[in-house]
């Protein structure tokens, strides 16, 4: 059975920065998670951030594709330059993938690490830019596709279409 990557506070664990989850009470999701297909990850704890841990933005309106070839940086709000442990959580959640073999992941909006519509711009002014995280976008340089948590149906319509 296809096992699906989940970002785990979109499963109700407690591990954003703000030491919040934002759990996601969705059908499909409910029946993903009965069936044992969920592989849940935070790619920041297993990175070595705590709960709660300072926000953290990528700068200068990039994106997590230009992180990854070295262009962009992830900073906290105090300027603390923390790209390393970014790009430190997003091979660990694509090995945890890849010993899966999942091809699919749902990943939460927004986050420097998860989005894969829109994160912020590195003003922490609450400004949103298209563009995705650093986990996100080294997920999908290696084939697996990341939905948001707004696409759940589209998942499920993909899960369908590659079964
Ligand atoms: Fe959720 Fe991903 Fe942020 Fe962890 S890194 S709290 S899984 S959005």
């Amino acid at each position: 059975m296809e096992k699906i990557l989940v970002s785990a506070c979109l499963v109700g664990r407690p591990v954003r920065y703000n030491g919040s989850a934002k759990l996601v009470e969705h059908p499909r999701l409910a029946q993903w998670r009965q069936e044992g297909r969920l592989v849940a990850i935070c790619p920041e704890l297993t990175a070595g951030f705590s709960v709660p841990r300072p926000p953290a933005e990528i700068s200068n309106a990039r994106d997590g594709q230009a992180v990854l070839a070295g262009k962009g940086q992830v900073s906290e709000a105090t300027g603390a330059d923390v790209t390393s442990l970014y790009v430190a959580g997003a091979e660990a959640a694509l090995a945890t993938a890849r010993a899966h073999a999942c091809r699919f992941a749902l990943l939460m909006d927004g986050s420097p690490s998860c989005g894969s519509g829109f994160i912020y711009d590195g003003s922490f002014l609450g400004r949103k830019h298209v563009g995705a995280g650093v986990t996100t976008a080294l997920l999908r340089e290696n084939g697996i596709e990341v939905f948001a948590e707004t696409e759940i149906d589209v998942l499920h319509a993909r899960l369908a279409e590659r079964a």
